[in-house]
């Protein structure tokens, strides 16, 4: 199978992405020539059925001892008590520190997994081996890891870059169509972000990237290049990477009024909706041509994602309960909300401070 390389060049804890059809069949002798002896392969009950046999085989053709460690599939595993699981099953595994833990599933066992690592043996090296394309275009590129507390999403964890990202995109054939639309949110953020022309490529080509045809390579290796870029400025997010959160203030508050309940709404759904919302605000507040705010709906509702607060199921609550949820964001400092607004497609900055009542006001035109 033949791959594109995205390097992320950060120092001595550079790696490679690599994207394309058929990478796990070939993924132990890349495994194998970071040098272990061991590895704990760590996935979900939904993906582990489908491709953790194909990976394991691949591991041990190698030469690599491997463990496989399945858990539960939601969010609800990237709690204490799934890394409490892991570690216990890596120690187990008998994987020591030039050993490795492997990530075979979207961002929950990415992010659990990746976790583990930073704290086992005060850190073992990590391979992440992305399954949805939320995973492939975000999660498993930048080193962020954790697990949810009751206080809140992904509070306690560590930045712990992995030392080798495969994302084959066959693995996206079996991924539900939800899932396919709720990451292809995160792909269209990226154009939106900087890059007008990558924008104007995926209002061309989406179908491609649905289909999986040669686009679906070419869209994740895109996006995982803009966050590669971005990562590489600002590896701990004390200015830059908080580009990346496009669209997320809105749609983090769209989370939390729905409890996070993924039947109601998953994250790629409050994204759109975001995206969407952070143009049409930087339209209302004069930043912005409408025109802009209404290709981004267009694009996004084309595919078949939601775009309005009235699109919410169960409803979107009040403007109250809305700004309520928005200031809770751990993004949201001394009381003033920072937005990312934009001035046109691929041309968003960021705005600190900007004042509730616009907020309000927004939110009232809009509700
Ligand atoms: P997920 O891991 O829950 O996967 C979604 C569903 O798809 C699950 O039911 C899973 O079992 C199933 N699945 C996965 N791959 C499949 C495949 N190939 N075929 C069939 N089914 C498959 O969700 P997600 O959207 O990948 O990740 C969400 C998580 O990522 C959240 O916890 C979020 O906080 C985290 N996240 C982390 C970062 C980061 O920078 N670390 C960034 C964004 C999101
Ligand atoms: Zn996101």
């Amino acid at each position: 199978a033949s791959a594109i390389t995205v390097p992320v060049p950060l120092g001595d804890r550079a790696y490679d992405i690599l994207v394309g059809r058929g990478l796990i069949e070939a993924a132990g002798a890349r495994i194998a020539a970071l040098g272990a002896r061991a590895a704990a392969l760590v996935t979900d009950e939904h993906v582990g059925p489908l491709y953790a046999q194909a990976l394991s085989r691949s591991l041990a053709a190698n030469g690599l001892r491997t463990a496989v460690i399945t858990l539960p599939p939601g969010e609800a595993t990237k709690s204490y008590a799934g890394l409490e699981r892991v570690c216990d099953a890596v120690l187990e595994a008998k994987i020591e520190r030039g050993d490795l833990v492997v990530a075979l599933g979207g961002g929950v066992i990415g992010d659990l997994a990746g976790f583990a690592a930073a704290v086992v043996r005060r850190g073992v090296r990590f391979v992440q081996v992305p399954t949805t394309l939320l995973s492939q275009v975000d999660s498993s590129v930048g080193g962020k890891t954790g697990i949810n507390s009751r206080h809140g999403k992904n509070l306690v964890g560590a930045f712990h870059q992995p030392s080798l990202v495969l994302a084959d995109t066959s693995l996206l054939d079996t991924l539900p169509a939800r899932e396919m639309r709720a990451g292809y949110a995160e792909v269209a953020k990226y154009g939106l972000i900087d890059d007008a022309r990558f924008f104007a490529w995926c209002e061309g080509n989406w179908t491609g990237i649905f289909d999986g045809g040669p686009e679906r390579d070419e869209a994740v290796a895109q996006s995982c290049r803009a966050k590669a870029a971005v990562v590489v400025r600002d590896e701990h997010e004390t200015g830059d990477r908080a580009l990346l959160n496009l669209g997320h203030t809105f749609g983090h508050a769209l989370e939390r009024i729905t409890r996070y309940d993924s039947t109601r709404l998953v994250h790629g759904e409050g994204v759109a909706i975001g995206l969407t919302l952070a143009f049409r605000f930087s339209a209302a507040l004069g930043l912005c041509p409408l025109s802009d705010a209404e290709r981004v709906e267009a694009h996004l509702k084309s595919v078949g994602l939601p775009t309005r607060l009235s699109h919410v199921p169960g409803g979107c609550g009040t403007v109250d309960e809305l700004l309520d949820a928005m200031t809770q964001d751990k993004k949201v400092k001394g009381g003033s909300l920072t937005f990312i607004l934009a001035r046109g497609i691929g041309q968003s900055f960021i705005a600190p401070g900007v004042e509730a009542e616009k907020v309000r006001a927004f939110l009232t035109s809009e509700i």
